[in-house]
Parts: structure tokens; C-alpha cells; sequence
């Protein structure tokens, strides 16, 4: 395409909300503009991208007989209520009202959906498995919008659905997408790592789930990694280890005074002791519907509680610090709590690191006290113990001897066992070989088409602009010329038509401004491969030059080379 013929326009300022490459060159290089908090214009430089990126995930899809449909993307209530998450989804979901007074919403993800279409059509084994996916619009009203196309309440989705006669079908098609997805990935020339993720409290203990983790400083997902071992989880579903600690074997209960000290690194400071000699307590309040219960969670004094894990463990709908009131109804002074004399029974979970048969410090549940010696095995009545602490990054991997390592990574796809938690609760059965009715087993396979191309900037760009992977770049080649004369103009266009008769994606600069700003504009766009007909050069030895937009290496060529020569380059990129 002519660049005159484009609507494309780039920018000098740098949007004042934009904190993080990808959104600042988004704007700046002319592909999206914004259209209010969290809701983006794509322009057709966008919308280039944007279909290389969902053609390569057909393709892999195609590969692994998922079908592609489109449902209506509003959708109606019943279907939600089915399921029950009319009343779980919460104000992400965006409702609305017909004439009619029916309620509906805009699609925020298609499970229901999708359980729909199937039962509508599906009633036999032999017709499974089935795979359905669609590349569609979906609305979520984000608390907080952020990161241009990383978090937006409008995105594109692909999400695809697998629906199985069994958990050994259900593992195949997870196993084909998890294959799928790596392609996907891998052929849009992007670091990626796959990592165990959370898989919430609907997961039965053997639903895999996994995410796709670009790696990128500016993610918002952290990721543990252990190298040595090839681990890796997501930090909300990690598990690791401390290495040995010198804990306190067991004594006699002390009490000590402990005026203002309210921290076990206040109070282990001043009894110069490490601070994993004690033990931190913090009361949550998990909801079930309508009930609300408090628990004691125990941690050594310098870990972080894990709030997913916990949550998870409780199998709670919420879960949240308890309330002043809370504390009060329990007796528990705020600083000074802990399993230790308690007046009022409450639930004690001790995490996994804690030696239940060592001695630690505790708050004496009486305030400006703490008590020495505390030995949670002999000192609590009953008590629960597993996997509460937020991973850090000084802890080791499974094996209990490979460091780990963190990195920052954008979740650009999510593969997921439902099980039968939606054809259950929508009553979807198929008839098996012995014409016995079962409920079929769902997975759900996430990938953000939009919020992928943001992560593919912010892997790839420098301090001037973007610098696409060819299999997604806009365009593969920005030729300009330089030059006024209209030699010059006759022997470009030449050379633009020979682009297009080799089948090569060319956007043609011919809108006749000077190098230095045209130089800026090509390297803000990001195009793999620059090549530009200097008028003076050429006419000195009848050369053009071929520049990396990646490595910035250069070289010239003669004019009668250029075609075969930018082929050439691009095959190896
Ligand atoms: P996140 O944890 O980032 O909020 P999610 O777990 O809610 O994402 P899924 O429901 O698994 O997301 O959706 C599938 C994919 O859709 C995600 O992996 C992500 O790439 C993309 N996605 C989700 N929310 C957004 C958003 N607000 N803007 C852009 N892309 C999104
Ligand atoms: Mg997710």
C-alpha cells in the first residue's frame, strides 16, 4: 500500500495515562487511538496486526478440528442463571435491559454459551469430542482499567471450548490446545514461558490449568521459576521452600513484656532473634453464601500470607482480613494475637513451613505481651496445616535445594479443566456406549488477541519505536525514496510494483518527506525490514540500503538486487 493512501497518522506527545511501553507506542505510532477509560479505536495498522495474530490461531486450531462459530454476543440471563453466576459474576459483568424487561448481558465469557449450542445439537458419545471456538468482542467492566490494551473493558477474545465424554478425553483435547497454544506463540516470535496456574476452588484436585506468560517487565503477573528443575507457577499457585532454619527447639511457655511492640520484627528485634522464630497471626473472615467464618492463620514472622491459596483451601466464595468487630468478638487483641489462652474457639491453620514441634514466639493474647516458648503441636487443640505463604524469591524449588527465580510475565492465554461444573449445573447429558445418560466434561481455552499484541511490544521494541516479529508485523517492509527529482519517483514506483508482483508486504513512503522525519516514522512503526532509495546514493553507484529494524545492521545493494535481495533478508528473519 502507498503510505498517501493510509490512514495513519503518528504522534510526537506521549499520552499522559500511558505508563508502559506498549500503550505509549501504541498511541504514538498511529494504531489505536483511545475512546474513553479502558476503550480503545484500532486503526488499520491495528487491524493488520490483528488479523495475523487470529490467522495464525486459526490455523493451529484448525490443526487440532476446533471449530470455528460465533455466538450472539449479547447474551441472555437465563442462560447465567442456569449456571448460577447471574448472581456470582459481580459488577464486571455489564447488564442490561430490553423494552421488553429482559435482562441480558454483554458477553464477558461464553461457557453458558457454548454449553448451549452443544446440547442443542449433541445428545450422543459418538458425536464427541467436540471442540467449538470463536474470536469475538468481550466486555468486562474493569475495576481498574489500565496499560492501553492490556486491560481494557472491550477486548478481543479467542475462546475456545472442548467438550469430552471422559477425563481421558478431556486430558487430550487440554493436551492438544497446550500444544496449540505453544505454536501459536511460537510462530508469532514470542518468549513465552507456561506455567501451573490457580485453578480456584471449582477445580477438582487432578483439573489442570495453565497460562501462557509473556515475558515482560512491565507484566502484571509474577511467575516463579526454578530453572535447574523447569518449574514454573504462577506466584497466586507457587509452592516453594525455605531452606533450613534454625528453629527453637521446645520449651517451657514465658510470657514477656512487650510495650509498643506489635510486629514480630519489633519484638524478635528486640530479643535479637531472627524473625522467623515467631510466628505472625492473621484472622480472615471466609464467606459461604451467606455465612461468614473466622480463621486463624499462622505464618513464621517474615512470610507473607497467600491469600488465593488460602482461599482456595477454605473452598470459600470470598475471603477478607476481619473486621475490628470480628477481633473484638473473639477476644484478640490487634498485635498481641495468636492461638495462645484463647477465650473464644475459633478455626487455627498453621502453614506448611511452620515445625509444629518447635518453640516460637507468640502474641500472649493480652496487649504489651507476647509469650516465649509456644510450641503449636502441644499449645493448640486442634489445628489445620498446609500451603498459605506467598513464594519469595530468596526460597528454593520443590526439590528443596534449586534457587528460584521471578520474573514478570502478561498472561496472553489460559487453558483450563472445567470438568462438569457447567454441564452439571445446566443438565447437559449425552448418552454413552451403553446408553447411559453422563454429563460431558468441559475444558476452556483463553488466549487475549488484543492484549497479545500489546505484549508482543513490550518484548519487542527500543527507545525508538516498535520492532514487530515478521509474523505479525503490520507490514514487512518500509520502502521510501529520498529525493525530489521525478526520475527518482518513476524508478520507486518501479520498484514498489516489483514488491508487490514478488508477493512482498510493502507499505511505500511516497509521501515525499524529508529523511530525518520519515527515518523517525519508520522506526516508531516498527516494519522488520527498511530499505530506501537515496537519491544521491543511487546516483553515485546506483545502490539502495537494506536496514534491520531489530539488529540495525545495514547493507547496500545494487537497485537491479533489491527485490531478490529483500526476500533474502526477510526468509532468514
Ligand atoms: P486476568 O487474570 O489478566 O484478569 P483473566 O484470568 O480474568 O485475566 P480469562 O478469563 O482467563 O482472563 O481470559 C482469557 C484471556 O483474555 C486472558 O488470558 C487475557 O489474555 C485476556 N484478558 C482477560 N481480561 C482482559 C482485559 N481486561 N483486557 C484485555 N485482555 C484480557
Ligand atoms: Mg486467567
Amino acid at each position: 500500500m502507498k503510505l498517501s493512501r493510509v490512514f495513519w497518522q503518528t504522534l510526537k506527545e506521549v499520552p499522559s495515562d500511558a505508563q508502559i511501553a506498549s500503550h505509549r507506542l501504541l498511541v504514538r505510532a498511529g494504531f489505536i487511538s483511545k475512546s474513553a477509560a479502558g476503550l480503545y479505536n484500532l486503526l488499520p495498522m491495528s487491524q493488520r496486526v490483528l488479523r495475523k495474530i487470529e490467522n495464525i490461531i486459526r490455523e493451529e486450531l484448525d490443526k487440532i478440528n476446533s471449530n470455528e462459530v460465533s455466538l450472539s454476543f449479547v447474551t441472555p440471563s437465563e442462560l447465567w442463571k442456569e449456571s448460577g453466576r447471574w448472581d456470582t459474576m459481580g459488577p464486571e459483568m455489564v447488564r442490561f435491559v430490553d423494552r421488553k424487561s429482559n435482562d441480558f448481558c454483554l458477553s464477558p465469557t461464553n461457557e453458558e454459551a457454548m454449553v448451549d449450542v452443544f446440547r442443542k445439537s449433541i445428545t450422543s458419545y459418538k458425536s464427541l469430542p467436540v471442540n467449538l471456538y470463536q474470536i469475538k468482542t468481550k466486555v468486562r467492566d474493569e475495576i481498574r482499567p489500565r496499560f492501553g490494551l492490556m486491560r481494557c473493558k472491550e477486548f478481543t477474545m479467542k475462546d475456545a471450548y472442548s467438550f469430552s465424554i471422559d477425563k481421558a478425553s478431556l486430558d487430550t483435547e487440554y493436551e492438544n490446545y497446550y500444544q496449540a497454544y505453544s505454536n501459536i506463540f511460537k510462530r508469532m516470535g514470542l518468549d513465552f514461558i507456561i506455567v501451573e496456574a490457580d485453578g480456584g476452588n471449582m477445580a477438582s484436585g487432578d483439573a489442570k490449568t495453565h497460562e501462557f506468560q509473556v515475558v515482560a517487565t512491565a507484566g502484571e503477573d509474577l511467575v516463579v521459576t526454578v530453572p535447574d528443575l523447569g518449574y514454573a507457577a504462577n506466584i497466586e499457585k507457587a509452592q516453594t521452600f525455605r531452606g533450613d532454619l534454625d528453629f527453637t527447639d521446645a520449651s517451657d511457655i514465658e510470657k514477656i513484656e512487650t510495650i509498643d511492640l506489635k510486629t514480630c520484627e519489633d519484638v524478635c528485634k528486640s530479643l535479637n532473634v531472627p524473625v522467623y522464630q515467631s510466628l505472625k497471626t492473621l484472622i480472615f473472615e471466609a464467606t459461604y453464601g451467606k455465612k461468614t467464618v473466622p480463621y486463624m492463620v499462622l505464618l513464621l514472622g517474615d512470610d507473607e500470607i497467600n491469600e488465593v491459596k488460602l482461599k482456595n483451601f477454605l473452598g470459600a466464595d470470598h475471603l477478607s482480613i476481619a473486621s475490628e468487630d470480628t477481633l473484638k468478638d473473639l477476644a484478640v487483641p490487634k498485635g498481641y494475637m495468636s492461638p495462645y489462652n484463647l477465650e473464644k474457639k475459633v478455626s487455627v491453620l498453621y502453614d506448611a513451613s511452620i515445625d509444629v514441634d518447635k518453640s516460637y514466639i507468640v502474641g500472649a493474647n493480652e496487649e504489651n505481651y507476647h509469650v516465649k516458648g509456644f510450641v503449636p503441636s502441644r499449645d493448640t487443640q486442634s489445628f489445620k496445616q498446609a500451603d498459605f505463604r506467598m513464594a519469595k524469591e530468596s526460597d528454593f524449588g520443590p526439590d528443596k535445594k534449586s534457587k528460584v527465580v521471578f520474573k514478570r510475565g502478561v498472561e496472553v492465554g489460559h487453558i483450563f479443566q472445567l470438568g462438569d461444573k457447567y454441564t452439571k449445573s445446566m443438565k447437559v447429558t449425552v448418552l454413552d456406549q451403553n446408553a447411559k445418560a453422563v454429563t460431558p466434561l468441559m475444558g476452556c481455552y483463553g488466549i487475549g488477541v488484543t492484549r497479545t499484541m500489546a505484549a508482543a511490544i513490550e518484548q519487542h521494541h527500543d527507545e525508538n519505536g516498535i520492532m514487530w516479529p515478521k509474523a505479525i508485523a503490520p507490514y514487512h517492509v518500509y520502502f521510501a525514496k529520498i529525493g525530489k527529482k521525478d526520475e527518482t519517483k518513476d524508478l520507486c514506483d518501479k520498484i514498489y510494483n516489483d514488491f508487490i508482483e514478488a508477493g512482498v508486504e510493502v507499505l511505500y513512503d511516497d509521501r515525499g518527506m524529508g529523511p530525518g522525519p520519515m527515518f523517525k516514522d519508520a522506526d516508531l512503526l516498527g516494519l522488520p525490514l527498511r530499505v530506501v532509495l537515496g537519491e544521491r546514493d543511487f546516483e553515485k553507484d546506483g545502490t539502495v540500503e537494506i536496514k534491520v529494524r531489530s539488529t540495525g545492521e545495514s547493507l547496500k545493494v545494487s537497485v537491479s538486487d533489491v527485490i531478490v535481495k529483500t526476500k533474502e533478508i526477510l526468509d532468514k528473519l
